[in-house]
């Protein structure tokens, strides 16, 4: 049975990714269950970074998230129906037959349906990529990128995650986009464990009570980590006393994260006796421990 874990936050910046790889390296070294991370931040993919980069590629595939239509020229009337039916302006009438401007296309295919020749078809559109890596840590990880302005984030996120379950490992984390819009509910979607990071900043705090309503509405268990707590520490106390048990831990603001981030060494192998690597190997003993989660 695999175990599916997510590390999310409502606000970028908050540390997301330092737990995300950090779970994961922590699972596969310390306690040596089979793991597959998945980088769920497909506009902005980093996780394999964090993790060492690239080792070496398992397997790639194609993304088509979007279908585009394409006009059959020997069959079209001119009749010009397409052109006043695309609520994108994204056809226009050219010198015989009608001209495609695809940057404007939302792929809807109202002009395909409607044609009254059938002289327009959609063809899937590719819009990104997905691949699973070994990173230089010996870490699985299932990422993918998006195209500029591909569509489709979330379901983008649910191949990922497919693709990670079917290597049935024990463990799957996440590292979600941050935010809660369709990929961040794509990601906690089937979860059985919401990992929600937050610092002591209005806008971060803001940012997980949303995503609490999201873990709630979805049914996913959820657990915070306080990271950074002491920029602002009677902040942080109040979060604190609001959480309750359903905070974990805390990990205080530590230059030794930003070094082993640029070093592509998790912190817990790079530096294991500063205070975050310290505070944060804490939370995840906590986890296992009294929370019971490996
Ligand atoms: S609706 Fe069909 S037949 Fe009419 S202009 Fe467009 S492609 Fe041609």
């Amino acid at each position: 049975m695999t175990h599916e874990i997510v590390v999310a936050s409502g606000k970028g910046g908050t540390g997301k990714t330092f737990v995300a790889s950090n779970l994961s390296f922590y699972l596969s070294s310390y306690k040596n269950v089979s793991l597959v991370a998945v980088d769920a931040d497909v506009e902005a993919p980093d996780l394999l970074i964090a993790l060492g980069g690239l080792r070496r590629k398992l397997w790639e595939y194609e993304f088509f998230g979007a279908n585009e239509p394409v006009i059959n020229t020997e069959r079209c009337t001119a009749c010009w129906k397409c052109v006043e039916l695309c609520a994108f302006g994204a056809i226009v009438k050219g010198d015989s037959t009608p001209a495609i401007d695809y940057d404007k296309c939302e792929g809807l295919g109202v002009c395909a349906k409607l044609c009254p020749a059938g002289a327009i078809v959609l063809r899937p559109r590719k819009t990104g990529c997905l691949y699973a890596a070994e990173s230089s840590q010996g870490i699985l990880v299932v990422t993918g990128e998006l195209e500029l302005g591909g569509r489709n984030s979330g379901r983008l996120v649910y191949e990922l995650k497919s693709r990670a379950r079917a290597m049935r490992p024990e463990f799957v984390v996440v590292d979600s986009a941050p935010g809660i819009g369709c990929p961040v509910v794509s990601s906690v979607s089937g979860a059985d464990l919401l990992v929600i990071v937050v610092e002591p900043v209005p806008q971060s705090l803001r940012g997980a009570q949303r995503l609490i309503s999201v873990a709630e509405q979805l049914r996913t268990d959820w657990v915070v980590i306080l990271n950074k707590y002491d920029i602002n520490t009677a902040l942080a106390d109040r979060i604190a006393t609001e959480l309750g048990d359903r905070l974990v831990g805390t990990v205080p603001y530590d230059d030794s994260v930003v070094e082993s981030y640029a070093s592509m060494v998790p912190i817990l192998k790079y530096r294991p006796n500063s205070p975050a690597a310290v505070a944060l190997s804490k939370a995840l003993e906590r986890l296992g421990g009294d929370y019971g989660w490996w």
